[in-house]
């Protein structure tokens, strides 16, 4: 059998022996702390593929303190969100992007790949078992976190021959209490988080690690996120935190382009896509941090935001890059970003037909 192939049929149910109380009050859900009733599990063992997929109680797994994973960061995640619409039906927003994602991460990670029609189908009977946590609330959602982790007990650097797939589910409030309310953000001079070359188009805890510096620097000086330059020449815009970066500049709205470093972001290709159906002119191209400075002294730099599917959209109302500060929008939302947001929550929420297969 090849790498990759799977051995599965059904999937197992075990049923929990009790139900945890669901949250009383869905405004104080915060975000990824709590978890719901089950998981679902399936494992990889050289030689079978995947197999024994379970949705099981939520708990512990086993694992060998010298599981690859704990030791040189073999693993790769996703991140995804089920939506309550007002009918009733429980939404998931282009999840297929995800899951083909994942694959991209496991195969920079030298990870076998999940077959994707089958993790889909998974998802949607754990989160079919999970209805009742899918929040109630305006703008609060079910997370969805599915994450492969390497298994085998062994210290050497290599490819781990055993893994878990696991996928769990966190009920999460409103990301904005009182509307869209645009962030601080600190242009990072001094740290990367990837390289070319590296690891940055994937979604793997290790660009995340890499993060942590420069986020509790940035945060010790009240800015929310920071924005990451390339690794090279410090100069060329990357992405924030855990959110692709667009600029309206003049009457142009521009992104960097995926060039290796830059995860590719499901709400940024959607934005992408939104965006040029209405007849915008959108770029994805290299976009360097003075242009963007020069187009804020010229008054050119009309808008900046992020997207993500946590914040779906984040307006930028300050851009810090070393002595310079930029304000942007004069504490008003953009029309784009406005716009962006309403459009992506609508079809997220059920509110708005979206393009065809977006919502499942
Ligand atoms: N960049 C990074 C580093 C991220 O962690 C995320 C969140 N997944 C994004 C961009 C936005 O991606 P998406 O729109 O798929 O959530």
């Amino acid at each position: 059998m090849k790498k990759g192939e799977s051995t599965m049929t059904e999937i197992k149910f075990e049923r929990a022996a009790a139900l945890k109380a669901k949250p009383q009050d869905e405004s104080k859900l915060g975000f990824g702390s709590i978890f719901t009733d089950y998981m679902f599990v399936m494992e990889y063992t050289e030689g079978r593929g995947w197999h024994d997929p379970v949705i099981k109680p939520y708990g512990p797994l086993p694992l060998d303190p010298s599981a690859m994973c704990l030791h040189y960061g073999q693993e790769v995640f996703e991140g995804m969100k089920a939506y309550r619409a007002a009918d009733g039906r429980i939404l998931l927003f282009r999840p297929e992007e995800n899951f083909k994602r994942l694959n991209t991460s496991c195969e920079r990670l030298c990870i076998p790949k999940v077959d994707e029609a089958f993790c889909l189908k998974a998802l949607e009977q754990l989160v079919e078992i999970e209805r009742d946590w899918v929040p109630h609330i305006p703008d609060a959602s079910l997370y969805i976190r599915p994450f492969i982790i390497a298994t085998e007990g062994k210290l050497g650097v290599h490819a781990s021959n055993s893994y878990y797939y696991v996928v769990v589910l966190s009920p999460s409030g409103p990301y904005y209490a009182a509307g869209l309310d645009p962030v601080k953000i600190y242009v990072e001079k001094s740290y990367v988080r990837a390289v070319r070359g590296g690891m940055g188009f994937a979604k793997t805890g290790g660009n995340y690690a890499a993060s942590l510096k420069a986020q509790e620097e940035a945060s010790e000086q009240k800015y929310a996120q920071v924005l990451w330059l390339d690794g090279v020449e410090r100069r060329y815009i990357e992405e924030v935190g855990a959110m692709n970066i667009f600029f309206v500049i003049g009457d142009e709205v521009v992104t960097p382009a995926l060039q290796g470093s830059i995860l590719p972001g499901i709400t940024r290709k959607s934005a992408l896509e939104l965006m040029a159906s209405w007849g915008l002119t959108v770029s994805e191209r290299r976009l360097a941090i003075d242009e963007v400075a020069e187009a804020y002294d010229k008054g050119l730099l009309k808008e900046c935001f992020g997207t993500g599917t946590a914040a779906v959209v984040s307006p930028v109302g300050e851009l810090k890059w070393g002595d310079k500060v930029m304000e942007i929008g004069g504490g008003q939302i953009g029309p784009v970003s406005q716009r962006l947001y309403d459009t992506l929550t609508g079809i997220q929420w059920g509110k708005v037909e979206g393009p065809a297969g977006w919502s499942v």
